[in-house]
């Protein structure tokens, strides 16, 4: 289960608090110690934790918590809603566009589960809405990740727009909206290029991508089990090309949650969905309360 290590420790943390009749100053203070490190060592940003710690602190001086009645319950809701603050406060829609088609620019590293996301959403996206996607694989450098596009559309029942391996991924691009336009698609999904690491040709090419796109999201996902990796990934691609939102897969895995809590807070962008597992229907909306409790246990 995601998250075991932190839930537990900071359960020990409050509970500690919990066991307190009356909780002095000395007694907050041990407690926000033990959640600063709890955080830490779930591998969350140091600048936010930083920010969290303050903030709770501040808010239980300006609400006089300790003064009042119950303050470890009151302790617990504070720091509840500060993780929830931390993940974005509230759920947040995909962009989409007024006419059709609503474009969407899949990014990422490589293996961070690009084309398993665009073919989970483009799946979700015609279970609820009856929608008509296109998937376009302009992905064009990872050994067999166009057939892997392919398999994944005959198999979720969604067209993929291809033109091999050897083609410009710009061309594809072009070419694979004009197939959008002739079969009246409402979403299109480009899957491109990912690399191992971040570079300057890549972003180059997806930077081309969105300039021939106009995309009205571009999806940054990234492996939540790579912690800070994934963070500074998060920065670097946001830094270029501005993303619009951050998918997190792999949380199904991931047993401490750092990408999880740090994401929003370092990139300021917010995460719309959470992948948790191989199938093509574990993709969820991310929804920052429901998640904080679920890290509170
Ligand atoms: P891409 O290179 O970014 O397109 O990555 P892929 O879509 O090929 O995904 C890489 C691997 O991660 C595949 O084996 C996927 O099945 C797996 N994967 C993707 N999303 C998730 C997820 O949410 N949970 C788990 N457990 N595996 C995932």
């Amino acid at each position: 289960m995601a998250f075991e290590g932190l839930t537990e420790r900071l359960q020990n943390a409050l509970s500690g608090l919990r066991r307190k009749g009356k909780v002095t100053d000395a007694d907050l203070r041990e407690t926000m110690r033990e959640i600063r490190l709890a955080l830490l060592e779930a591998d969350v940003n140091f600048t936010v934790v930083k920010d969290f710690v303050r903030n709770v602190r501040e808010k239980a001086a300006g609400a006089k918590v300790l003064e009042g009645l119950n303050p470890a319950q009151q302790i617990v809701s504070i720091v509840n809603d500060e993780l929830t603050a931390m993940m974005g406060e509230s759920e947040v829609p995909l962009n989409v566009s007024d006419k059709i088609p609503t474009v969407i620019m899949m990014v990422g590293l490589q293996g961070a589960g690009k084309t398993t996301t665009a073919g989970k959403l483009a799946l979700k996206l015609k279970s609820e809405q009856n929608a008509r996607p296109l998937m376009i694989a302009a992905d064009v450098y990872r050994p067999a990740a166009i057939d892997q596009l392919k398999t994944l559309g005959e198999q979720i029942d969604v067209p993929v727009f291809e033109m091999g391996t050897d083609a410009d991924p710009r061309d594809i691009v072009r070419q694979g909206l004009a197939k959008a336009a002739e079969l009246k698609s409402d979403y299109v999904f480009i899957d491109a290029a990912g690399r191992l690491q971040i570079d300057e040709t890549l972003m180059q090419e997806l930077a081309d991508v969105k300039e021939i796109a106009q995309p009205d999201e571009i999806l940054l996902v990234v492996d939540a089990m790579t912690g800070q990796n994934a963070v500074e990934t998060a920065e670097g691609f946001n830094e270029r090309l501005d993303v619009t939102g951050v998918v997190l897969t792999k949380l199904d895995g991931d047993t401490r949650g750092g990408a999880a809590l740090s994401i929003r807070a370092v990139t300021g962008k917010p995460i719309k969905f959470v992948g948790q597992g191989e199938k093509t229907t574990d993709l969820d909306i991310f929804y920052p309360d429901r998640m904080a409790s679920r890290i509170l246990g």
